[in-house]
């Protein structure tokens, strides 16, 4: 794809140089923007991002080298082509703009003939730049995003909506029974059918939205700024429009319909990937329900309800209550990132709820939220609610535990937030629901003496491993003293917690299984 009108941005402090450079390129074809220091240069690069930088070495504000380095670190859509244009001249001072990331070094005064035909070479190197990432990024079908690049994008769109707390989509789609396309009218007329959706879906995304070829005959759509029931809005107008589709095969007309899982970014995500599963889960679901139709993330969490399978008699009669882990605290919103920063670390704890003066959830914070912005100017005095996530799962205390499970079986998310009274009480992870289990399994005397066995040994190990990090902490401190590094000490020293802390939760165990026995005892 060869550019067609190259944007330029010269940037000069000059503004007869900035005329007369205007008025030659724009005679010639490009589209001309001009800067007169480093800072509009930097602000306008941003904006247009254009195809060529022309810059002027001395600038008001600093110099063109400064703005070089700046515009090489920044993410453009397609190679920037850097010019250094100048009155300075010389071996060293060339050098200098090539090392600092430009591709060509022109004098001034300026020639005419001379400064197009450098561009003209310019715009050849930016042509072979577009096509060798047109062939890494772009599915040669479909003309679409492949997934790899489409993975590095989404990244990027997902840290900034975090970073700005705006609302976050993702959309994924698969064309229902397309084997059968292939099977009936061919290969070659199912590509026609995917090239049509390809184009459907391109004249139905803003240039915010990212979208890629995600498989064989599934696409997958992140909608920037965008909400849940916009999202769902969206995905119900795509789909309309490609049952609408007609494509003419032999003497046959294809028609199609395609399934759709609709989710949001939610607070208890880690990353985008946990946002793309968790809308093929719902895409999963559609498939399920028929096809040819819309599920979004609500109607994920409800349709667990119903359950599948079967489940033993220990799940079916639990709810929330009995396996969540009470809630520390909660925070209050209008605590700053000082209190919290104290809590965590005082109660060993890597996330809580934040509530309302009502005692409302509002939303969650966790270690990693104040990790992004303890390097902020006065960081301490940040309030909560500035950095809390909103946007939290959240289950009734009453909810039975089997929905809770299937929930967390089938989506990467790690944990929910119960609530009683729309109030934050507890939350339920993975491991919550595995410690319920297995304390059950004692409590109904399913386990057996081996596992009992087992489990002694793994005490026995937990508490020598404590006695080997207290002995090697004592070794130290004995050879240092007070030389002893405080990384090597808090390390030690957190560790032998972490360890004490897994012989008390088994403590626990060791006492029902203790009743468990006593009352079997009883009833002999
Ligand atoms: P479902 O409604 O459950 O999605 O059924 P399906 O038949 O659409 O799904 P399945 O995954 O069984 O089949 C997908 C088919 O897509 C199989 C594969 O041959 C075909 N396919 C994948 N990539 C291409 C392609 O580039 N061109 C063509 N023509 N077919 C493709
Ligand atoms: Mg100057
Ligand atoms: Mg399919
Ligand atoms: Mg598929």
């Amino acid at each position: 794809m060869s550019i067609n009108q190259p944007v330029v941005l010269v940037v000069d402090d000059d503004r007869i140089i900035l005329r007369i450079l205007k008025k030659i390129l724009e005679s010639n074809g490009y589209i001309v923007h001009c800067a007169e220091t480093c800072d509009e240069g930097a602000r306008k690069l941003d904006e247009i991002k254009p195809h060529f930088l022309i810059s002027d070495w001395e600038l008001p504000d600093g110099t063109g080298i400064d703005l070089i380095r700046w515009a090489r670190n920044i993410k453009t859509p397609h190679y920037l082509y850097v010019m250094m244009l100048t009155g300075h001249s010389g071996h060293e001072s060339t050098a200098e703009a090539f090392d600092a990331g430009a591709d060509d070094f022109v004098s001034k005064p300026i020639e005419n003939v001379e400064l197009l035909a450098r561009l003209r070479s310019g715009l050849r190197v930016l042509d072979l730049e577009s096509r060798l990432s047109d062939l890494a990024n772009k599915d040669p079908l479909t003309d679409l995003n492949t997934r790899r690049i489409f993975n590095e994008i989404v990244q990027k769109e997902y840290r900034r909506s975090r970073r700005y707390v705006s609302p976050l989509s993702c959309v994924m789609f698969d064309i229902d029974f397309f084997k059968k396309i292939n099977d009936t009218h061919g290969h070659p007329a199912g590509d026609a059918v995917l090239k049509e959706v390809a184009r459907t879906l391109k004249e139905m995304v803003r240039e915010s939205d990212i979208s890629c070829r995600y498989g064989g005959e599934e696409f997958c759509v992140f909608l920037a700024n965008t909400n849940h029931e916009q999202a769902v809005a969206w995905a119900e107008r795509i789909r309309v429009a490609i049952s609408e589709i007609r494509v003419q095969a032999d003497s046959e007309t294809i028609q199609i319909t395609s399934s759709f899982g609709v989710a949001q970014m939610l607070a208890e995500m880690e990353d985008e990937s946990e946002l793309i599963d968790l809308a093929d889960q719902c895409l999963l679901r559609a498939k399920n329900s028929g096809r040819n139709c819309v599920i979004n993330f609500n109607q994920l969490r409800e349709s667990f309800a119903t359950g599948e399978g079967e489940h033993t008699q220990l799940f079916l009669s639990a709810v929330a209550s009995d396996s969540m882990t009470t809630i520390f605290g909660p925070l209050t919103s209008d605590s700053n990132i000082e209190d919290i920063t104290e809590f965590f670390l005082q109660f060993r704890i890597s996330s809580a709820p934040v509530v309302d003066e009502n005692g409302s959830l509002v939303g969650i914070v966790s270690e990693k939220d104040l990790m992004s912005n303890v390097v902020k100017k006065n960081a301490h005095q940040i309030p909560i609610h500035e950095i809390m996530r909103t946007n939290v799962v959240t289950y009734d205390i009453s909810t039975p535990l089997i929905e809770i499970w299937e929930f967390l079986n089938r989506v990467t998310i790690r944990s929910v937030i119960i609530v009683k009274d729309n109030k934050p009480v507890g939350f339920i992870g993975r491991s919550s629901i595995l410690r319920w289990f297995s304390n059950s399994l004692w409590k109904q005397g399913f386990r057996s003496e081996e596992l009992s066995v087992a489990m002694q040994s793994n005490l026995q190990h937990t508490a020598s491993s404590i006695a080997t990090e207290a002995e090697k902490l004592k070794e130290e401190l004995l050879q240092k003293g007070q030389e002893i590094s405080l990384g090597t000490y808090i390390g030690r020293t957190s560790r032998m917690q972490e360890l004490t802390n897994d012989l008390l939760s088994a403590s626990s165990r060791i006492n029902q299984q203790s009743m468990a026995i006593e009352l079997s005892e009883d009833t002999q």
